[in-house]
């Protein structure tokens, strides 16, 4: 079985152990063996970025311009070759896979421009004969612990911005797919850049994760994942004065007005709720439908979901690929069981496929009858699971969108412009779609939300310098 290493202070390092890849799928098939750090490693790891930082963060534009387009240029060129890695480690179809890495190369291109872009401000002083420059300069050490969802584009999504901004790394991926960062990571180690600027720590997020939270040489932490253990990192960094920045899921409304075309609602709902098998932080997973089309779309949303194609995530015929694992698939189904319990009707699916034990697979779940109070509309699922809320009118629909804990993105399908202006303004979404599922992001503009999904800056676009610089004001008597 091949050895994948983790790359330390500009060397591939053995990991402490190692642990098997195993496609979703299909868990016979390993991919290959993937180090594992322990703390010592990660220590080593931070200490090789603090040594880099000031280098790299002294680097000129062209350099930091050249690494990242070397970067975005091979992710585009290899974007199949890594795309059927990803759908083999996730468990999204290839489709997907592709396009996610896709992404990836196109973010790199971004912040490649970025780096050519970066500005400050020359002001006059209120002060006679003096001369005021305000710059942006690099945090430091970024810390960056991503979940296993997107394995390429979050990591893409922090890692090119960092380095854009002259930023040292630690990148700890999830355990669950160590492939695609071990790939991102191969292609980052010829991108020129000084040893130890970058670095992969393969590792649990006890060990590994806890050690970049906890030291005081990383500066910076941006985190994606579930709300205990971001919350839990959030608490701890800012305790001991680290910048932070959090994405922790959602519990995405699509609002279904009766004036809406109900062929676009659909399949806003069913690409919202099941691409990428519901894992998703902006999935679509609670769907409020007012009283005059429910009946119509709830019938036409059940037969589209029934004709879902669930399989080998690298089958061509595949339209939803298997959960990530055995945990998540349990779980989805505890919350189906939950649903019903608490009153909801099982319309379809929601049952692992048995005819395929050799992979992670379940039926794609409506359920409806359900309110707003129900375990299945107040946590995040995270699976191909979605659940009915009807409502009187457009106001009602509103409230049940507003009442979350979460607030990272929202929908709404409707064919009046006066809804879809005030449920713009009005939706406590830091994302909002109109006639659009509450999936699917640009990578130029800024990504993130409000409530317990988001903490700190947003990711993505010219808004992610907020939070990969830092502003110095400099004073000078000119004469
Ligand atoms: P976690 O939040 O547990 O993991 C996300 C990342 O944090 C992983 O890299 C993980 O490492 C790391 N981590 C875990 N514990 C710690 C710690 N104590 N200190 C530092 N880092 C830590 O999510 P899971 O992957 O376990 O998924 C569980 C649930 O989270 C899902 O069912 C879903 O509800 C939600 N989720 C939400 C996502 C989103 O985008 N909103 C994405 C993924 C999950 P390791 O993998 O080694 O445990």
């Amino acid at each position: 079985m091949t050895k994948f290493d983790n790359f330390i202070g500009g060397e591939w390092v053995a990991g402490a152990s190692y642990a098997p890849n195993v496609n979703p799928s299909n868990t016979s098939d390993i991919i290959g063996d993937y180090a594992v750090a322990d703390r010592a490693q990660a220590l080593e790891a931070i200490k090789a970025a603090k040594d880099a930082a000031p280098i790299w963060g002294m680097s000129g534009i062209q350099a930091r311009f050249d690494a990242l387009d070397f970067i975005a240029t091979e992710l585009l060129a290899r974007k199949q070759e890594l795309g059927e890695l990803l759908s083999r480690e996730e468990g999204k179809t290839l489709a997907e896979g592709i396009g996610e890495v896709a992404r990836a190369g196109q973010i790199f291109k971004y912040f490649a421009g970025e780096t050519l872009r970066i500005t400050g401000d020359v002001l006059p002083s209120t002060r006679p004969g003096f001369g005021v420059e305000v710059t942006r300069e690099p945090v430091g050490v970024i810390g960056m612990i991503t979940p296993w969802n997107f394995p390429i584009a979050i990591p893409a999504w922090k890692i090119a911005p960092a380095l854009a901004y002259g930023n040292a790394v630690v990148f700890k991926p999830a355990g669950l797919v160590p492939g695609s960062a071990w790939a991102l990571a191969e292609i980052i180690s010829r991108a020129g850049l000084p040893a130890g600027t970058f670095n992969l720590v393969n590792g649990s997020g006890r060990e590994v994760g806890e050690a970049i939270v906890m030291s005081d040489d990383v500066q910076a932490i941006s985190f994606t994942g579930s709300v205990p253990t971001g919350s839990d990192i959030r608490n701890r960094a800012v305790a001991r004065g680290a910048k932070v920045q959090m994405e922790m899921g959602g519990k995405n409304p699509l609002v279904v007005l009766d004036d809406a075309d109900l062929d676009i609602a659909v399949d806003c709902a069913l690409q919202g709720a099941f691409f990428s098998t519901g894992q998703r932080c902006t999935a679509s997973s609670r769907i409020i439908v007012t009283e005059g089309i429910h009946d119509a779309f709830v019938d036409a949303l059940a037969k589209a979901t029934k004709a879902l194609k669930v399989g080998d995530a690298r089958d061509a015929a595949t339209q939803i690929g298997p959960v990530v694992d055995v945990g998540q698939l349990e779980s989805n189904l505890k919350y189906v069981e939950q649903a019903v319990v608490e009153g909801g009707t099982l319309v379809c699916g929601g049952n692992r496929i048995a005819d395929k034990p050799e992979g992670y697979y379940m039926t794609p779940a409506l359920i409806t009858d359900t309110t707003p109070e129900m375990t299945i509309n107040r946590e995040e699922v995270f699976g191909p699971v979605a659940s009915v809320v009807k409502v009187k009118d457009y106001e009602e629909a509103l409230k049940v969108a507003n009442y979350s804990q979460f607030g990272l993105s929202s929908g709404i399908c409707t064919s009046s412009l006066k809804y879809a202006t005030d449920f713009k303004r009005r939706s406590e979404a830091g994302m909002v779609m109109v006639n659009l599922p509450t999936a699917g992001v640009d990578y130029h503009v800024p990504f993130g939300g409000t409530k317990g999904s988001s903490y700190g800056s947003r990711e993505q676009g010219a808004y992610a310098k907020e939070f990969y610089t830092t502003v110095k004001t400099a004073y000078t008597r000119s004469a």
